[in-house]
């Protein structure tokens, strides 16, 4: 089975690498909107693969790590393109759920990127 969960969050950022000229070099922002995948087999005995409310609270705190922040300023994101920053939520994720499948970031509703790992 495939378990999804999505989020959205508001944040900033700059990507330091480009140049001046082009426009994702400016602070701007974006609603970014998250989506992850577990793949597993339900428990013999809880007949579901994870608890959703433990997921909502792991969601609560990524989004107090990244809603309203300056992606810039956080560890690892330093140059925070869309790849970045679906690789940074793969490492927090993965080391919850083992059963981690998917990352998927969309920083506009026509675009995205999807982690399959590290
Ligand atoms: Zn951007």
């Amino acid at each position: 089975m495939e378990l999804f969960f999505r989020f959205d969050f508001a944040a900033a950022r700059y990507l330091p690498r480009l140049p001046d000229s082009h426009r994702c070099s400016r602070l701007h922002g974006h609603t970014f909107q998250v989506e992850f995948a577990i793949r597993g087999q339900p428990g013999a005995d809880s007949g579901w693969l994870v608890d959703f409310d433990e997921v909502e609270a792991s969601i609560a705190q990524l989004k107090g790590d990244l809603d309203h922040h300056c992606l810039n300023e956080l560890a690892g994101l330093e140059n925070p393109t869309t790849e970045a920053l679906a690789a940074w939520l793969w490492r927090r994720l993965v080391t919850l759920y083992p059963g981690l499948h998917r990352v998927t970031v969309q920083e506009h509703p026509s675009r995205g990127v999807s982690c399959f790992g590290d």
